[in-house]
């Protein structure tokens, strides 16, 4: 048996870990931000439906251009969108990653604000793009001068505003991605991941007058869909074009397909829980603010809390109670998911003990 180190992998993938949170079995899973409530019966049973619907062809490739799930995204997102100005893939780390391959590659730049999402230097490396990281503001906050003077200086091929960001859970206003428009003549991707969660109006509503701008949605956080893998973006229809050269034929399965389309049927049965969760979310805020600790703004269905001596001790002690947050790697934080009342009642708890 020969070992990676053996193979003649890329100089640049040599030694390296592959990335991602831990799954394991918990009561409580806080970690990656799902929405944490199982999906409606009504729902489950649409699903199914559409999926015994398509099983008898699934000897035939998928439509290729899944139509019929962009019209239906394209409606989900309003602000006039066409089914033309939409594009799907399995997750949005997949659109994000055939982004960086149609517009990043070797030789080009993207850039972006951190602390932010950690996928985006992966999938620059995994696409031979350099990668900038640009400091945010104390706050997390990015101004519009903070951007202009970025993109000015380092003059990236691609810009991504993570929209609220993870892990921070800061907003982001039109204005600053107005500017981020400005001040580039490349790319520039706001990834709305969490926009379901957030009162900030859509940069859907900047598409008509930036052509190179490109918002990233997904169905995995608020739309309690993770696991069944949708992505999308929405853009000028010339981004689609682009999408088109790098996507693999038929990246979308039949299955997929089906499944998202009776899922965006009963949208607003698939986001009834949003305004639970940001009040599970706030109870959590105040909870730890009561404890003295500090807790960043969030727009998101995360916190990002701040103050712990040793927050790879609270981690470990509250994951022996079964309850699994998340160690980012930002000095005396934890990022805590916000769940269902009685996940929220538990953590709480168990918080609470290891604090004292
Ligand atoms: C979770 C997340 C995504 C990716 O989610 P998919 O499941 O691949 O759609 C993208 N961006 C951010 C900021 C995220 O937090």
């Amino acid at each position: 048996m020969a070992n990676l180190e053996d193979l003649p992998i890329r100089d640049d993938l040599r030694g390296l870990k592959p990335y991602g949170a831990p799954q394991l079995e918990v009561p409580v899973a806080l970690n990656v931000n799902e929405n944490t409530h199982g999906i409606p019966e009504p729902v489950a049973l649409s699903i199914v439906e559409n999926l015994a619907s398509v099983v008898m062809q699934l000897n035939r490739y998928p439509d290729r251009e899944f139509v019929e799930l962009r019209a239906a995204l394209a409606r989900y997102l309003g602000s006039g969108l066409e089914s033309s100005q939409v594009w799907a893939a399995n997750g949005s780390n997949e659109i994000l990653q055939q982004f960086f391959m149609a517009f990043g590659g070797p030789g080009r730049k993207a850039l972006s604000f951190e602390p932010t999402y950690s996928m985006y230097p992966i999938i620059a490396r995994s696409t031979s793009t350099a990668y900038v990281e640009v400091p945010r503001k104390d706050d997390y906050q990015v101004s519009v001068e903070l951007v202009t003077k970025a993109l000015e200086t380092h003059k990236p091929d691609i810009t991504i505003l993570c929209a609220p960001n993870n892990p921070t859970g800061t907003g982001l206003s039109l204005d600053v991605i107005a500017a981020a428009c400005e001040a580039t003549t490349g790319m520039v991707l706001v990834d709305e991941a969490y926009a379901e969660f957030s009162g900030a109006e859509s940069a859907t509503s900047l598409l008509g007058k930036y052509p190179r701008l490109v918002v990233s949605r997904t169905m995995s956080k608020a739309f309690a869909f993770a696991g069944a893998r949708l992505g999308y973006l929405a853009a000028s229809d010339a981004v689609v074009d682009a999408m088109r050269l790098v996507r693999l034929p038929y990246h979308l399965s039949a299955l997929t397909q089906a499944a998202a389309l009776a899922a965006l049927e009963h949208s607003p049965l698939m986001l009834e829980n949003v305004d639970k969760i940001k009040v599970q979310r706030d109870r959590i805020g105040s909870a730890c603010e009561g404890w003295g600790l500090k807790v960043h703004p969030s727009d998101a269905n995360f916190l990002l809390v701040d103050g712990f001596n040793d927050p790879e001790k609270v981690f470990q002690a509250l994951l022996d109670k079964g309850v699994l947050v998340r160690n980012v790697g930002i000095p005396h934080t934890l990022r805590i998911t916000a769940g269902t009342e009685q996940e929220t009642t538990k953590l709480l708890a168990e918080l609470a003990l290891v604090l004292d």
